[in-house]
């Protein structure tokens, strides 16, 4: 049965890794819509080898490059953040939501409206919005499947079990470039050092929140949503490896862990096939090969993104949203050489400690608070 398909991203690591498993089962899928920000080049490519019925620029600037990419092909082009949002909702069976950052909430939440699956990468979205996305999710009758490796590791380890048996979900994270450096060498720490992560390739912003944890800290927000087992089962280790991608321990003392190569096409593949399996190109784990798999604790002292995460989540209604958009300013900053990498949680910390707006009720009260969180970031940047 061929089904359709919608990647929000489609230009960025995740739209890549999406469409190379696409590309190699064109048979079962038909794609309705591929988006950018502004690569308007990269998607036509894209939108003419998929056929896709529409492209879409977020930054209505790139409009006129993505028509004239596109003339003769048939394909429609659209462009601003409306655009983006008609196409999330144009119904597609599946929708990738692989946009960085808060600004894929909007369409996200179009395509959840429309009730199909919803195979999530763009964490921000679900920590800023978590209890109304959620809400959404249920009320609409759509399917939230984790493409994150580690919430699409748990994802795996809880199937067919019931979570009133989860002793703890554990989040394994590789520890980013920086694991082993001492404060004085993090101070000093460069964006092209911060990007290259050891084990896996991925977009910069992600990259970064690898570097600083604020990556494990918005998954543990990510994984309190998605798996309601109570903040206090869900716990954090150091895995340098990335060879387990999470664990799920039960009372009885079993725990099930989901391996795999650190290949994103792996979880990706997961969410497209399931309740299936479908096949990936990745190179097979060789255990053998890889010889030991080592584990520790978080180091708070130097990565307080996951105590600062923690706290946000314990507070919880606004104050996550807080933390992302703060932490989306201070990524910004520190990728244009505007703060020192170390400054990144003292940042946000700070907008966390100004203010603490009232829960919100819907989604626009999300996008203020968003708002008021990056006004307010920008001004303990500049500053400090
Ligand atoms: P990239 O930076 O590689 O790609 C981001 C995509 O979003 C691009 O298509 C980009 O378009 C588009 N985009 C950027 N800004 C906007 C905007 N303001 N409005 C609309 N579209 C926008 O990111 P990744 O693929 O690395 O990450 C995507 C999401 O997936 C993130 O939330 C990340 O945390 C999550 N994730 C990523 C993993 C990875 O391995 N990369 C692993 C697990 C989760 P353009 O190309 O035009 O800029």
């Amino acid at each position: 049965m061929v089904r359709t398909l919608t990647v929000l991203g489609a230009t960025g690591s995740i739209g890549a890794s999406t469409l190379d498993l696409i590309r190699r089962n064109r048979d079962d899928w038909r794609v309705i819509a591929l988006t950018a920000h502004a690569n308007a080049v990269e998607l036509a490519r894209l939108a003419i080898e998929f056929c896709a019925e529409i492209a879409v620029v977020a930054d209505e600037a790139a409009l006129p490059a993505l028509r004239d990419a596109l003339a003769g092909s048939g394909i429609a082009a659209a462009g601003g953040e409306s655009a983006l949002v008609e196409a999330a909702a144009r119904g597609a069976d599946v929708t990738v939501a692989a946009i960085v950052g808060c600004a894929g909430l909007a369409p996200t939440m179009a395509a959840i409206e429309q009730g199909g699956v919803i195979a999530l990468a763009n964490k921000e979205a679900l920590v800023s919005a978590g209890e109304v996305m959620i809400a959404a999710v249920a009320r609409h009758g759509a399917t939230l499947l984790p493409v994150d490796s580690e919430h699409n590791a748990i994802f795996q380890c809880l199937a067919g079990n019931d979570t009133a048996h989860v002793r703890w979900i554990t989040l394994t994270a590789s520890g980013g470039p920086f694991r082993d450096w001492t404060w004085d060498r993090l101070v000093a720490a460069t964006p092209a050092e911060a990007v290259r992560h050891p084990n896996w390739s991925m977009g910069a912003k992600i990259s970064v929140d690898s570097a600083t944890m604020f990556n494990k800290g918005l998954e543990l927000i990510e994984a309190h949503h998605l798996f309601p087992v109570g903040l206090d089962r869900l716990r954090i280790i150091v895995h340098p490896q990335s060879v387990v991608h999470s664990m799920v321990e039960y009372r009885d003392g079993s725990t099930l862990a989901q391996l795999g190569p650190s290949d994103m096409r792996v979880p990706i593949a997961s969410a497209l096939a399931w309740p299936g399996r479908m096949d990936t190109p990745c190179t097979p784990l060789d255990l053998a090969e890889i010889g030991s798999l080592t584990f520790r604790k978080p180091d708070e002292e130097r990565f307080p993104a996951t105590r600062l995460a923690r706290e946000a989540a314990q507070a919880g209604g606004s104050i996550p949203a807080v933390l992302n958009a703060a932490n989306e300013i201070a990524v910004a900053t520190f990728l244009a050489g505007q703060t020192a990498f170390t400054r990144i949680a003292a940042h946000v910390e700070d907008v966390l400690g100004s203010y603490a707006p009232p829960p919100p009720a819907c989604l626009s009260d999300v996008f203020d608070v968003d708002r008021e969180a990056r006004a307010r970031a920008r001004a303990v940047v500049a500053g400090s």
